[in-house]
């Protein structure tokens, strides 16, 4: 843990994912636990409400059971020998008030007259609209009622004005002590989380860091070291997997730029000793002015050469690094093929092979009109150059399905089976067989091309039978967005 445990201390630790996690947690869990708080508060004041509702609309219609008015006459009609009823009755007349039509106080309770006593005008005005109205009042000291007020009918049809009320007080004690416990305890609540939170947070960055460490040791000369995956098929797993993959790619990429350089060194070397050689030769040997003219013919041939390969060269690392971006568009594959046969027709005749092909009348597809060419041009010229006199090759293109089909079969010599599979690497050449030395870079561009667009290639050959070709090619080209789109030639090469 040595590095990574002495990063996780001072500002680094402020700034760490872990301490942002914790916080976050607190600081989601303390808005949360407010919210609730609020919520149940305004649930419990609610609840508390209306039952103080409910015992007063039940007073009020118990108003009209016990009490009578005769001719001016107040009277509560009640048994009071009933411990019962005197204590409904006691209780109503607490915060009471009984008026005439006019707002003329006829009865009021001392509670009620702390509490005020609406003007005549107002009462005037309640009972026109003849419905219960709801108050809520103050004490002077601070006391709050609940009032329920409204019209009283008496047996003779006479209109009074009765209010009734009710203490809020013990519901909002209740209230406030929710109130009191909850915000007490929230702190608690959030402390905890925060341990809780902070505890979480190593346990879910725990194998991360550990990702991390391993990422640690993998350098350079050591990417073929991999991340073991824990087995959870989760977020972190798809991480490992994707930084695997990301280390293989870079470790094939890394293999290839060595191979290349290797191979690049190698092909340059040969012709350079050459060259040297033959100005030695001309230098310390040469008599005579054609001694002179022969060697430097034999260097510049070689030179010659040498410019070749490094043309070839250069072109082959630009596409494969991605530099050569295919050029696409609609073309007719048939009508290139058609050009690209006749062209070799000549070089054929020389080498007295015959060049056949069968075409449909078009074969459209997306694609690159000059990769495509040099794709049929580097085949045709093996074909040719690798058949012997008296042999044939032969061309056809087909639509199947999605896909055109182009097919390229010679009797030429073959390639045997244990350098079938090299054909696509760069530099390859079929050792002790070739009339004339070719770069061994055609077919490697080939595969570069059909990988470019999307494609296939397959190869059979027999030996002293010949060679058949086979590419797939979409029609349409899906939307490259994989890096890998320009990776090696040879991974295309079945
Ligand atoms: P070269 O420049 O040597 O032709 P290529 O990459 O085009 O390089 O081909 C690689 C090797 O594959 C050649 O050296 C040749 O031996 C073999 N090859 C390619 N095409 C054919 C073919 N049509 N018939 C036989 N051998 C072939």
């Amino acid at each position: 843990m040595g590095p990574w445990a002495s990063r996780l201390t001072g500002k680094y630790l402020f700034r760490g994912l872990r301490f942002r996690l914790a916080v976050s947690y607190v600081f989601f869990f303390t808005i949360l636990l407010s919210f609730l708080g609020i919520f149940f508060r305004q649930a419990l004041r609610s609840i508390l409400d209306q039952q103080t509702r409910d015992l007063l609309t039940e007073e009020w219609s118990a108003v009209k059971g016990y009490l009578r008015i005769d001719r001016g006459k107040i009277d509560w009609f009640y048994d009071p020998e009933d411990p019962d009823e005197e204590f409904i009755v006691g209780r109503m007349k607490q915060v009471y008030l009984l008026t005439d039509a006019k707002g003329k106080v006829l009865e009021v309770s001392d509670k009620y007259r702390e509490l005020g006593i609406e003007k005549p005008n107002e009462i005037i005005g309640a009972l026109q609209s003849q419905k219960a109205v709801w108050q809520v009042r103050k004490t002077t000291e601070g006391e709050t009622f609940l009032i329920r007020s409204g019209p009283f009918i008496d047996d003779n049809h006479h209109v009074f004005y009765v209010a009734l009320g009710r203490s809020l007080a013990q519901s909002e004690g209740i209230v406030e002590q929710f109130t009191l416990y909850y915000f007490l305890w929230m702190p608690v609540l959030i402390i905890s989380s925060a341990f809780f939170g902070w505890y979480a947070a190593r346990k879910a960055l725990t194998p991360l860091n550990e990702v991390s460490l391993t990422a640690q040791r993998i350098t350079g000369s050591n990417l073929t070291a991999q991340i073991p995956s824990r087995g959870a098929q989760d977020e972190l797993d798809r991480l490992i997997d994707s930084f695997n993959r990301m280390i293989e790619r870079l470790n094939d990429s890394f293999t290839q730029t060595r191979q290349f350089s290797t191979d690049v060194s190698h092909e340059l070397r040969t012709p350079l000793t050459a060259i040297r050689g033959q100005l030695e030769v001309a230098l310390f040997t040469a008599k005579t002015e054609d001694d002179y003219r022969n060697a430097m013919m034999d260097a510049l041939q070689d030179v010659e050469r040498l410019s070749q390969t490094i043309r070839a060269v250069l072109l082959l690392s630009q596409a494969e690094s991605g530099q050569l971006a295919l050029q696409l568009q609609m073309l007719d594959l048939a009508e290139l093929a058609r050009d690209f046969v006749d062209q070799f027709q000549i070089p054929a005749e020389d080498a007295q092979v015959t060049l056949t092909c069968s075409l449909p009348d078009e074969c459209v597809i997306e694609g690159d009109k000059i990769q495509l060419g040099r794709m049929l041009s580097n085949l045709l010229s093996n074909a040719v150059k690798y058949t012997p006199r008296g042999g044939t090759v032969h061309v056809s293109v087909a639509l199947r399905g999605d896909n055109a089909e182009i097919v390229l079969e010679d009797t030429g010599m073959g390639i045997t089976a244990d350098h079938l599979p090299h054909i696509f690497d760069r530099f390859y050449r079929v050792p002790d067989r070739n009339p004339e030395r070719g770069l061994g870079l055609g077919l490697s561009f080939v595969a570069w091309i059909v990988k470019a667009h999307r494609g296939r290639i397959d190869v059979e050959s027999e030996l002293g039978k010949g060679t058949k070709f086979t590419i797939w090619l979409p029609a349409i080209v899906p939307v490259i967005h994989a890096p890998e789109a320009y990776a090696a030639p040879s991974e295309t090469a079945s």
